[in-house]
Formats: C-alpha cells, structure tokens, sequence
C-alpha cells in the first residue's frame, strides 16, 4: 500500500496554547481519510502544517516516500482550506484558465474537470451567477485541475444545507471510487461515518483514536444480535452465551457481532430453533465518540 502523508509528534504551539500535540497518522493511498473533532480541536492547524502555511512546532511530516522537498510534493496536492474564491466577474472556465495559469497546468483540463464535477454546461456562467454548491464543486474542480494524488478539503460542507451536504457527499464518493485519496476535517460524526474508510478522532489537539470507521463502530462497546426466532422456547440453551429473550427475540449484547453470530446460529440449530430474522445493531460513530470523548475528559 502506498503512503501518501506520515505524520510523526506533529505538534504546533500558539504561545501557552498546544493547538496541535504530538500528532502521528499516515494516509493510505485510495482511501477517504477523516480527521473528526469539534471545533478548535487542531484540524485546520493540522492542515495548515502539512500544506505549509503554518509552521510547525516540532515532530515531523513528509509527503509520499519522503525523498522529495515539500515544496515539490505540494504540486501533487490539491487542497482547499478556505471558501472558494474566484472573481465574481469572470466565468467559470475564465477563472480556471487563471488557476491554470499559476500552477502551470495546461487549458486542455478546464473542460475534463468542470465535466467531472457537473458544471461543463455551465463553463460559460459568471461565478457570480452560481448557488454555494456550485461554487463549492468549481472549487473541487479547480483542485483537481493538476490531478494531484490526493484532495484535502478542510470541512467542506460546514454551514451547508443537508441537501447540498448530501449531495456533496455523494459526489466525494463519486471521485474516491474513481481513486482520489482524499483527506477531509470534519466535525459532523455522521459525515465521517458515510464518507470516510478512516478516521481519527482528535479533541484538543490530540488524537484519541485513529481506526476504521468499520472497527471504531464494531470494536468500542457493545452492540446487538436481535434474532427472531419462530418456535422460540424458553428453555433454551447457548451455553456460555448471555442472552435476554423478548416475545419471539433473543437479544444477545456482544463486542463483535459478525464473529460471534456463526457460532450462535450453530447452537440455536442444534436446539432446533428457526430463525426468522437476523438484525444487527452496530454502535452509531456518535456513541462513540462520546463515549470516548468522555473518557478522555476524565483521564
Ligand atoms: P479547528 O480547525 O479544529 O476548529 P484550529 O486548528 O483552527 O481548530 O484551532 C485550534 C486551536 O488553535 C484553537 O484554540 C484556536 O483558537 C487556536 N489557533 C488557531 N490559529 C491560531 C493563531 N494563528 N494564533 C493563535 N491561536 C490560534
Ligand atoms: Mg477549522
């Protein structure tokens, strides 16, 4: 697997203020990587190091294999860390042939890229003239321009209605499938939970866990098997296995439903139970991450 950002103690310092402390992660290539944390929690802090608009305290960080300069390596980056700023004036495709112009990207991308994002029949339109998706997708348009091997968007639907948040999601989907590594700060758990593979969770300026959005739902507390059974009895037996029985369910509280179900529906078979209906219902991102920022307050 491929690595596209390594983080190592990264750590930045505003006076008496630890803004960012000792944050270690790396970035897979092909995944949408999601830093989730509330607001003042380091994220943009974090951004701004990686893309060398804020100096670093101390700790480290390189891009792809580290054999490059930073500087160097930020031309494979597209990143977008504020609100789209383009000149009101000019149109859609003006203005990326000015982005062109400064990254040194042939025009020959403008059209591939306004396609990508939707906005090819609207090339011709006045910036002014666009709704805040549209402006957010020409934005993406214009990070893509280079098509760098990654795309950093510092929470891209802060502030959004949930339509356009729903459609943005989709279309960031839409881009990782065709294999952009993206990295995005959110501090919408359910926005981490639909878009990101993984996830770190970070609170002042710390990461209190870094996981798959699979395992951080899976792994951090307990979930539940509710199995509906036809000719339930209330005799039965699962051995070791804790289970409470509500009407024609059994309802078994375990850490890790996938590997523990086998094993139930063995046992429920041989006490010649039929199963009905299978539902497992996983811990929601949101009751972990209080469960775990309420750890973290109290350690
Ligand atoms: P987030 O993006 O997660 O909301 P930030 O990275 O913007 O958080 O900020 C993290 C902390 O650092 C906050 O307490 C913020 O007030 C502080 N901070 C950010 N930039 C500066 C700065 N230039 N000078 C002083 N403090 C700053
Ligand atoms: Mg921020």
């Amino acid at each position: 697997m491929k690595t596209i950002l390594t983080l190592n103690n990264l750590t930045k310092r505003f006076g008496p203020l630890t803004a960012v402390d000792n944050l270690s992660f790396k970035i897979e290539k092909g995944n949408v990587y999601g830093i989730l944390g509330p607001n003042g929690s380091g994220k943009s802090t974090t951004l701004g190091m990686v893309l060398n608009v804020v100096n670093k305290t101390s700790g480290d960080f390189f891009w792809f294999d580290g054999n490059e300069s930073t500087h160097n390596a930020l031309k494979k980056v597209g990143a977008i860390i504020e609100r789209p700023n383009f000149y009101p004036y000019m149109t859609a495709k003006q203005n990326l042939n000015l982005v062109c112009k400064i990254k040194n990207v042939k025009n020959a991308k403008i059209e591939e890229k306004l396609a990508l994002v939707g906005l090819l029949d609207r090339k011709n339109s006045k910036f002014r003239t666009f709704s805040l998706g549209m402006k957010q997708r020409l934005a993406i348009a214009s990070a893509l321009l280079n098509d760098p091997e990654i795309l950093i968007l510092d929470e891209p639907t802060a502030g959004v209605d949930i339509e356009l948040r729903y459609m943005l999601w989709d279309f960031l989907k839409k881009i990782n499938e065709k294999g952009k590594t993206v990295l995005l700060t959110t501090h919408y758990i359910e926005e981490a939970e639909q878009l990101c593979d993984r996830i770190a969770i970070i609170d002042n300026g710390k990461i209190i866990i870094d996981d798959t959005t699979e395992n951080l739902t899976e792994k951090n507390g307990e979930s539940q098997l509710v199995i509906e059974c036809d000719n339930l009895n209330k005799d039965i037996n699962l051995d070791d296995i804790n289970f409470n029985i509500d009407e024609d369910k059994i309802i078994i509280k375990t850490d890790s439903p996938n590997r523990s179900l086998p094993l139930i529906m063995e046992k429920l078979n041989n006490s010649k139970v039929v199963i009905s209906n299978i539902e497992i219902k996983k811990n929601t991102l949101e009751q972990v991450f209080l469960k775990l920022t309420k750890n973290n307050a109290t350690n």
